[in-house]
C-alpha cells in the first residue's frame, strides 16, 4: 500500500520520466528508491525518483550515482569500458551532467540527507 502510493507521488512529481535520461515511455519508468527499502529508506517522495529500467538497475548497482547538487556520476571502471552505443550513450554519455528531470514542486525534489547517504554507498562501491 505504502508502496503504491509512493511509486504514484515519485511518477507524478517527475511527469512519468526518467531523471537521468528523460525517457518519456511511462512503461518504462519506475519509481527507483534513493535509500533503499533495505537499509530503512522510507517511501516519501523526497527519498525517490523517477528512472527508466535501465538507470534504475544501474542506479541499484552503483553503476550510476546522482550527487547530492543533483548532478550524474559514472563509476570510475565503468568510464573505462570500451562497449558498443548503450554502454557509450545510455550510461557513460551522462557522467558529470545535470538530472535530466527534476520535480517542479521544490518540496517533491530529493532531499539532500538521502542523497548523502546514498552517495556514500556510491562511493564506497567505486
Ligand atoms: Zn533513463
Amino acid at each position: 500500500m505504502h508502496q503504491a502510493r509512493f511509486r504514484e507521488a515519485v511518477m507524478r512529481a517527475y511527469q512519468r520520466c526518467c531523471a537521468i535520461c528523460r525517457l518519456r515511455r511511462a512503461e518504462l519508468v519506475e519509481a527507483a528508491h534513493i535509500v533503499s527499502d533495505a537499509d530503512g529508506g522510507e517511501p516519501v517522495v523526497t527519498n525517490g525518483m523517477g528512472l527508466c529500467k535501465l538507470h534504475h538497475a544501474a542506479f541499484d548497482q552503483h553503476i550510476i550515482g546522482v550527487r547530492p547538487d543533483l548532478r550524474i556520476a559514472v563509476r570510475e571502471d565503468i568510464l573505462a569500458e570500451v562497449d558498443g552505443p548503450m554502454l557509450l550513450h545510455g550510461l557513460q554519455g551522462f557522467h558529470g551532467q545535470a538530472l535530466g528531470v527534476v520535480p517542479r514542486n521544490q518540496r517533491d525534489r530529493p532531499s539532500a540527507e538521502f542523497l548523502e547517504r546514498r552517495w556514500e554507498q556510491f562511493r564506497a562501491a567505486g
